[in-house]
């Protein structure tokens, strides 16, 4: 939206204001309501408001501690809603949901946890950053997900903390898709809340600078009653939310729909997904749950595969598996053989990728962590944020260097002996 339209819409109004303005003000300030000159009035103090379209959208708070209240009023609304209670979300229920783990706590969590404990990247919401967060297991990787009863389905590998039976893989990956839906319909809920309330705000500010700038031209009696409402399209700050907003409603269909075909692999019918699981005999200091993406090359056409990606790890060994839309197994076996073929440490470049270009729903061993070199943490905290990259860049920085070293170590001792 230009001035020129943001002005012709006001125009429109003039009329009405010009008559208010001979109500209020008698016969001496007729001459200030001459229908062009106010509308050159409104004209001047709109061109000089709608300037600061270059303003940073931080600068238009009147101070940092402004803007802290108007971040921590939504971080506050967030967390109520996601403390709201929720029915389960098992298609056709309405029970009340319980909070639901969707790694184990019995399982994979209970095996990287230390005194209780693991670690979790968490966004700063200052910041805008990742930060390392410390989390008991009995709170890491809940969300409000079923009702006691559709829990109990996931109680045969839930109890045990291991996956058995081929069933438990699909189980699972129903599970971290229902986790995927939830999280991305609360964080839409509080998208529409962050764009409402910086509307308002925008529109109380605006206000202001408009009444500031019409000073000089109109009377202050009828400055007070002016207010503007706003579509604010203009605002970058607004496009970016709403653009973020359109893209959230179409992954949540993509979930869905993926969705529906997990069900239907769990009822049975393989023709809808295709799981690769590959085991590691050895517990590994992490776990994830979560979804990510790779592109490929069909032809001429590009073309994004979406998966679900888990790490699962016991005390005795660790399961990754992955899984796309069976339509798509060519492609998820050409990605995987660039990690797996030939390749020593293939499993843990695959999760390392998983865990920075993927998922930011991922746990590890507190000790694990705090070993890597402390530049080394934060440069793959920031690089969990990059949007350029996706599952088929094999991440170079290594996070799993204690796994690889004592492998190394092992094998040159198998051949000494
Ligand atoms: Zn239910």
């Amino acid at each position: 939206m230009n001035t020129n339209e943001v002005i012709e819409g006001i125009c429109n109004d003039l009329t009405e204001l010009e008559e208010e303005g001979h109500k209020q003000l008698g016969i001496k300030d007729l001459r200030l309501f001459n229908l062009n000159d106010t509308a050159a009035a409104f004209e001047h103090a709109l061109r000089e408001v709608l300037a600061l379209d270059e303003v940073a959208p931080t600068d238009f708070f009147h101070s940092q501690s402004d803007w802290r209240r108007f971040v921590y009023s939504l971080l506050e609304k967030a967390t109520t809603q996601r403390r709201q209670t929720r029915t389960c979300i098992w298609p056709q229920c309405s029970r009340l949901a319980k909070m639901s783990h969707t790694l184990s706590r019995r399982g994979p969590l209970h095996a990287i946890a230390e005194n209780g404990h693991v670690l979790t990247p968490r966004i700063n919401i200052e910041t805008g950053q990742y930060e390392m967060h410390k989390i008991g297991v009995g709170r890491a990787s809940t969300f409000p997900g079923f009702c006691c009863n559709h829990e109990q389905l996931f109680g045969a590998f839930e109890n045990r903390g291991q996956l058995a039976a081929p069933a438990h893989i699909s189980m699972q990956t129903v599970r971290t898709i229902f986790r995927e839906i939830v999280t991305n319909e609360l964080g839409l809920t509080c998208l529409d809340c962050t764009l409402q309330a910086y509307q308002s705000l925008l529109c109380e500010r605006g206000t202001e600078l408009l009444q500031a700038a019409m000073n000089k031209y109109l009377p202050q009696s009828l400055l007070g009653r002016m207010h503007i409402t706003s579509t604010a399209s203009t605002d970058g700050a607004i496009a970016i939310v709403t653009r973020e907003i359109s893209e959230r409603k179409a992954y949540l269909d993509l979930l869905w729909h993926f969705l529906n075909r997990a069900l239907d692999d769990l009822s049975g019918n393989k023709e809808c997904l295709m799981h690769v699981a590959v085991t590691v005999n050895q517990p590994l200091p992490a776990c994830l749950a979560g979804m990510g993406n790779f592109d490929v090359r069909d032809g001429k056409t590009s073309r994004r595969i979406h998966a679900v990606l888990n790490t699962w790890v016991t005390t005795d060994n660790s399961v990754i598996f992955i899984t796309v839309k069976r339509s798509h197994k060519r492609y998820l076996l050409h990605y995987l053989s660039n990690y797996l073929d030939g390749q020593l440490f293939g499993p843990l470049s695959l999760i390392e990728s998983w865990m920075v270009h993927g998922t930011d729903h991922w746990f590890v061993q507190p000790s694990m962590w705090e070993q890597l070199p402390f530049s080394r943490r934060r440069r793959i905290l920031r690089d969990m944020s990059a949007d350029k990259y996706n599952l088929g860049e094999q991440y170079l920085i290594p996070i799993f260097d204690g796994i690889r070293a004592d492998t190394l170590r092992l094998s040159t001792d198998d051949t000494r002996t």
